[in-house]
C-alpha cells in the first residue's frame, strides 16, 4: 500500500462472548493508529456462526468499545458506503468468491469429519484451533475439468470446502509491529476450510473478502491471527486481490501465561468497568 490511498482501518469483533482486556488494546491501537493517519475506522460485525454468536453481545460490544473512547464512522449502527456491515448479510459476496475459486480449482470439496481430521493429524497445530489436514479428500479431488467443477456448484453444502495449499511455498510478509514474519505451506498450515458444510463461509474467506470490499488498507489484530494472515495471503492470491498491511498486536496474557480468550470474563471490559477500572487504564499504554 502506497502513502497516497486513505488510509481505512477496521475494528473487526466476533459477538460471541463480551470484549475482554486483550480487544480493549488492540481495538486502541486500531483507533490511535486510523486517527494519527486521518484515516476512516470501520466496525464489522463478525457475526457469521449463529450458534455462536449473539445479539446481546454485539450490543455490549457497541457500548464497551464507546465506553473506552473509540468512534468509528462506518459500521452496522452507523451505515456507511460499504456496507452491509454485518457479515450474516453478506452471503452474496462469500457465494462470489467461493464460486472464483472453485473455478480456478483452487479449492476442493472434502467430506471428512472433525474427529477423522483430529485423528490422522495427531495433536492440533500448536496454538491453532485448525489441525493440519491430512489431505485425504484432497487426493481424490485433484483439479478438475471445467464440467465436473461445474457439477461441484450445485452442491455447496454438505461438504467442507478446503484450499489447496501449496506444500513447502514459504509465506513470507513483513508486520509492521512484529517484522518479517514466514509459515511454510504444509507444514505450519495445512488445507484449510473456506465454507463449512452447514453453509457457512469461513472466517478466512470472509475476512480477506470483507477487507477488500471495504477496501482497508491496513489490518490492525492481534497476534494469535499471524498464522491465519498466512493462509488469508494465500487467498488473496488466488482471487487476485492484492493484500492489506498488517500490524499484529502483541497478545495480553493472563496470570497463567495463556492468551486471553472471552471466557476470561473476569477480565471483560465491564468487569472491569464495574470494579471501578477507568477507560485509560483498560487501554493500557501505547
Ligand atoms: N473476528 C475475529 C475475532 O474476533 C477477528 C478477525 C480479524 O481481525 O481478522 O477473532
Amino acid at each position: 500500500m502506497t502513502d497516497t490511498i486513505p488510509y481505512r482501518g477496521r475494528l473487526a469483533p466476533s459477538p460471541t462472548g463480551l470484549l475482554h482486556l486483550g480487544h480493549a488494546r488492540t481495538f486502541w491501537i486500531a483507533a490511535q493508529r486510523a486517527r494519527e493517519r486521518g484515516g476512516t475506522l470501520i466496525l464489522r460485525n463478525e457475526d457469521l456462526d449463529s450458534q455462536r454468536c449473539r445479539a446481546e453481545f454485539v450490543h455490549a460490544m457497541y457500548e464497551d468499545l464507546r465506553w473506552l473512547g473509540i468512534a468509528w464512522s462506518e459500521g452496522p449502527d452507523c451505515g456507511g458506503p460499504f456496507g452491509p456491515y454485518s457479515q450474516s448479510e453478506r452471503h452474496q459476496l462469500y457465494l462470489a468468491a467461493w464460486q472464483k475459486l472453485r473455478d480456478a480449482g483452487a479449492i476442493y470439496p472434502c467430506t471428512c469429519s472433525r474427529k477423522d481430521v483430529s485423528q490422522a493429524a495427531g495433536a492440533p497445530n500448536e496454538g491453532d484451533d485448525e489441525p493440519l489436514y491430512p489431505g485425504t479428500c484432497r487426493s481424490k479431488s485433484p483439479p478438475l475439468p471445467e464440467k465436473t467443477r461445474r457439477e461441484w456448484g450445485t452442491q455447496i453444502s454438505g461438504a467442507n470446502w478446503r484450499f489447496r495449499v501449496p506444500d513447502g511455498e514459504e509465506i513470507c510478509f513483513a508486520d509492521l509491529h512484529l517484522g518479517p514474519q514466514s509459515f511454510i505451506a504444509g507444514r505450519d498450515f495445512g488445507d484449510f476450510i473456506i465454507w463449512r458444510r452447514d453453509d457457512v463461509p469461513a472466517y478466512q474467506l470472509a475476512v480477506v473478502v470483507d477487507d477488500t470490499a471495504m477496501q482497508i488498507t491496513e489490518v490492525v489484530r492481534g497476534a494469535d491471527l499471524l498464522k491465519s494472515t498466512a493462509r488469508q495471503l494465500l487467498l488473496c492470491r488466488a482471487l487476485d486481490i492484492s493484500p492489506p498491511d498488517y500490524y499484529h498486536c502483541s497478545l495480553v496474557r493472563d496470570d497463567a501465561g495463556l492468551r486471553l480468550a472471552k471466557r476470561h470474563d473476569a477480565l471483560s471490559i465491564r468487569n472491569l468497568r464495574e470494579l471501578g477500572w477507568t477507560p485509560e487504564q483498560v487501554r493500557g499504554k501505547t
